[in-house]
């Protein structure tokens, strides 16, 4: 592909997406109303098993997938729709987040018949969750480098390695593993399989990792000796690489790679009210024009993944896009809580300490899913430029 047929086109919406939007919302003035949702004390992914219980109820858990696992065989585009309403909102949804967005999709293209079956119900009904175990401690961004191994037993695969960065690998039930189970001389992107671990398996160890805001959402996970069984590889034997370069199209392109500083922005439109300095209001529309175009960039790439496309380049552009802009919002919002005098307002407290929070958390955003430069590597290569 070269820059010039490069296209991101604005889809249609279905019909029925906007009332599966009134529906989200009026779900989430529910909650509120019956104080299952507090306003949000960070920006990111809060984890509630409960509220994913609630959400499952709705069946908006695995909305595209098949009817016989559970799913409601919706559109990309109404799934869309769900993420974006819950995530503006902050609701929390860390609890089904991976495996709703990526882990399942990959059964789906990838696992076996029987896998589908025993995962994506559990899934669907918010009882089963899945992370992340791709990152080691001297393999980021360069994955193709990981030395953590599966060897082949009788009955199975034995593993031993080290996983670090594993969100939330101490609160769900399951890691998709990326483990290198062959060495094939002079291709080091082959010979790298996925491997389903139960978290609660013999040898299994999740250490905390507690970040510079002071929480506890990493995991470094060391395997030793860890039993899987034959029915735990996902696709093919040393396919491994092609599986992931899929699910990483699924996990750059949706609105909570431009999302997560909202809540930030929201709460700074309302404590500012109308009566904002002309420059504070210049400063912010400037900020919402940039999320509008994001925002149709990402229902883009949502259309393209509808269409049964992997748009690997498309979503790596989002992805450095959205991910900037976060930052970005946050560096706004902070000047204009300098430049404001805003003690009077009873919510400036609340909108302040979100601030520290994004001020903290913020640095992750350039770096989870791929850091930005990793990804100006891919759309370089994309459009023809290396
Ligand atoms: C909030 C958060 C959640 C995460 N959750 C998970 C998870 O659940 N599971 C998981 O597996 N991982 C997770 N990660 C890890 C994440 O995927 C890695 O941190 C990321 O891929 C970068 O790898 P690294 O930290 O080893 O950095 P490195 O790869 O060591 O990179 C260090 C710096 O060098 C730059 N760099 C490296 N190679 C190149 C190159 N070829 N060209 C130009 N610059 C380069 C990078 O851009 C970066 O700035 C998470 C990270 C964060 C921040």
């Amino acid at each position: 592909m070269s820059a010039a047929n490069l296209r991101l086109d604005l889809p249609d919406m279905p019909e029925a997406a906007a009332q599966l939007r009134l529906d989200v919302r009026a779900f989430i003035d529910e909650e509120r109303k019956a104080g299952r949702l507090p306003p949000p004390e960070r920006v990111g992914l809060g984890f509630s098993q409960e509220m994913t219980k609630r959400i499952a109820a709705r069946g908006w858990i695995g909305l595209t997938w098949p009817k016989k696992y559970g799913g409601q065989e919706r559109s990309a585009l109404e799934r869309y729709v769900v993420t974006e309403e819950l995530l503006a909102a902050a609701v929390p949804v860390g609890a089904h987040w991976v495996a709703d967005r990526q882990s399942g999709p990959v059964l789906l293209k990838f696992g076996t018949e029987e896998q589908r079956q025993e995962y994506l119900p559990r899934i669907v009904a918010g009882e089963c969750g899945f992370c992340i175990g791709m990152s080691e401690p001297e393999s980021g961004s360069d994955l193709a480098s990981l030395k953590s191994r599966a060897q082949k037993v009788d009955g199975g695969w034995k593993i031993n390695g080290r996983k670090i960065w594993t969100t939330n690998a101490h609160r769900v039930h399951y890691m998709i593993a990326l483990v290198r189970t062959s060495v094939v001389e002079g291709a080091r992107h082959a010979g790298i399989s996925q491997l389903i671990i139960d978290l609660q398996a013999p040898g299994v160890t999740i250490s905390p990792i507690i970040s510079m805001a002071g929480e506890h959402d990493f995991n470094e996970v060391l395997l030793e000796d860890v039993f899987v069984p034959d029915k735990a590889l996902i696709g093919q034997e040393g396919n491994g690489w092609n599986q992931v370069s899929a699910e990483l199209a699924y996990e750059r392109s949706g609105p909570e790679r431009w999302l997560s500083s909202f809540r930030l922005i929201a709460e700074l439109i309302d404590v500012l009210g109308p009566d904002a300095r002309p420059s504070s209001q210049e400063e912010l529309g400037r900020l919402l024009s940039h999320l509008l175009a994001l925002r149709q960039l990402s229902m883009s790439v949502a259309s393209m993944i509808q269409q049964g496309q992997t748009p690997n380049l498309e979503a790596a552009i989002v992805k450095d896009l959205g991910t900037k802009f976060e930052q970005e919002a946050v560096r706004v919002v902070r000047n204009i809580v300098s430049a404001e005098n805003l003690t009077a307002h009873g919510r400036a407290d609340r909108l302040k300490a979100l601030l520290i929070h994004a001020q903290q958390y913020s640095p992750a955003f350039t770096i989870r899913g791929g850091t930005n430069e990793i990804l100006r590597g891919i759309i370089a290569k994309g459009i023809g430029l290396r």
